[in-house]
């Protein structure tokens, strides 16, 4: 791992991105299909709560979570700290596009808005595009913040860190 990406991070306010959605059509998810939303509304369904970060092991077809976040997950914030270099520094880290969000076994929460939409349901009350606020997620205890967490870099059997949380 490069020590180049190791303390990158940005001074980056996620309510200055909540801010932004006003922007947006309003409750542009209700009529549009993820086909066919553009680079800013898909970019604002993402509710910051982090849960895709976390590393999971494929067991007879299913995927089982572990509470091991990855390296460069600000657990507190539930941000990454390298989010413009992380295909450099994290080779299985995965954008989140529509074969993403289809994939089989499911390997999003089921929290996730892109999960949901895809899914037939709305989003949820917490998430920041119907509150207007980026905390709303870590207040409704739908992200990672508060949990019992362990950084991969200190993981020596995976199995042992598989979790069964309602939200996954
Ligand atoms: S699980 Fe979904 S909503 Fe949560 S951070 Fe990942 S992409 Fe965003
Ligand atoms: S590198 Fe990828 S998996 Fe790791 S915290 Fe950043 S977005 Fe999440």
């Amino acid at each position: 791992m490069s020590e180049d990406f190791a303390i990158e991070e940005d001074d980056y306010n996620p309510q200055n991105r909540v801010d932004e959605f006003k922007k947006l059509e309003p409750e542009f998810w209700k009529h549009k299909a993820l086909k066919d939303m553009n680079a800013y509304e898909w970019e604002a369904l993402c509710d910051g709560c982090g849960k895709c970060c976390l590393n999971k092991l494929e067991i007879k077809g299913k995927i089982k979570f572990t509470n091991a976040y990855c390296r460069f997950l600000d657990c507190k914030s539930c941000l990454c700290k390298i989010y413009k270099h992380r295909h450099s520094a994290v080779a299985d880290c995965r954008d989140i596009d529509l074969e993403a969000v289809r994939e089989k076994p499911r390997w999003l929460p089921k929290t996730c808005a892109y999960w949901l939409l895809d899914n037939g349901y709305d989003l949820p009350p917490w998430h920041p595009l119907i509150t207007g606020q980026a905390a709303s997620v870590i207040q409704a205890g739908m992200s990672l913040s508060g949990r019992d967490l362990i950084n991969e870099t200190k993981v020596e059997d995976y199995e042992a860190h598989i979790v069964d949380w309602q939200d996954l």
